[in-house]
């Protein structure tokens, strides 16, 4: 029996090496997407820096080397070539256009499209809060490269578009709206820990979730948060209940995907049928 354990216990490292199963994340090299970057072999991962960010780094597919898994932010302009260092050396990649469609919102809250002082202070706290559990860096053994849906419902908002809040330009959609109903149960996408829970002036009842190596995942707008800060989670885990608190034109949940502290189309991450 102790024979079999070690068996199944080796076998995702063997997996991975063989490159059975080893699923990457879908690669689109545009604003708001994910580059996959084959490097060569080397005793130990390369340390890759984007932007100030650290980078993802897994087993190659081939299993010979390593690839960097960058996500790219939707600002990244198209004409610039996107530099990295890789172990302190400078590397580069390019990327192509995306154009993102526009999306016009009618919201009644007037504080939601024109907050007053007090809540333009409130909101930069918060946000300041959520960047830093973006910034985290942890080291779980297995990376995480694909994500489970977190609630069951058709895409009422997809990532990117354009936004405009009663006429008012604002910034882009960062993440994938779910439709589901008001109270419908929401779990957690991948293994991880909490690194993030508030009540927040725009994105409600909302928590962050580390995955390790620079991926984190966001849930807002919940009506109940049933975890609580620095809690471990299975993927699977019930983390709360959808809801429509914050800034919202009725219930969903927002899911948002960073990784190398950036914003990226969460579907990337998702395995496709
Ligand atoms: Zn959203």
């Amino acid at each position: 029996m102790k024979k079999f354990a070690a068996i199944y216990a080796l076998l995702p490292t063997l997996l991975m090496w063989s490159g059975i199963s080893w699923a990457l994340p879908t690669e689109s090299r545009v604003p708001g997407g994910v580059a996959l970057i084959d490097l060569p072999a080397s005793q130990t991962p390369p340390e890759i820096d984007y932007l100030g960010n650290r980078v993802m780094v897994v087993p190659s597919e081939t299993g010979t080397g390593w690839t960097a898994v960058v996500g790219i932010p939707l600002s990244a302009k198209t004409s610039e070539t996107q530099k990295l260092t890789v172990n302190g050396k400078p590397m580069s990649f390019g990327i192509s256009g995306k154009d993102y469609p526009e999306q016009r919102l009618k919201i009644k809250q007037r504080k939601y499209v024109e907050p007053d002082p007090k809540q333009v202070e409130r909101w930069r706290r918060e946000s300041a809060e959520q960047k830093s559990a973006y910034k985290q860096w942890s080291e779980p053994k297995d990376a995480v490269t694909r994500l489970a849906m977190p609630a069951q419902g058709p895409y009422s908002s997809a990532f990117g578009l354009k936004r405009f809040y009663n006429d008012q330009p604002r910034s882009p959609h960062s993440g994938l709206d779910i439709a589901a109903p008001d109270g419908a149960p929401i779990t957690a996408a991948a293994p991880g820990v909490v690194t993030a829970k508030g009540h927040y002036f725009f994105n409600g009842n909302t928590i962050i979730v580390d995955h390790g190596h620079g991926l984190s995942t966001m849930y807002c707008h919940m009506s109940e948060i049933s975890v609580e800060l620095g809690q471990k989670l299975e993927t699977g885990d019930l983390i709360g209940l959808v809801g429509k608190t914050g800034r919202v034109t009725g219930p969903h949940l927002h899911w948002g995907v960073s990784l190398n502290n950036t914003r990226i189309d969460p579907l990337l991450f998702v395995q496709q049928n």
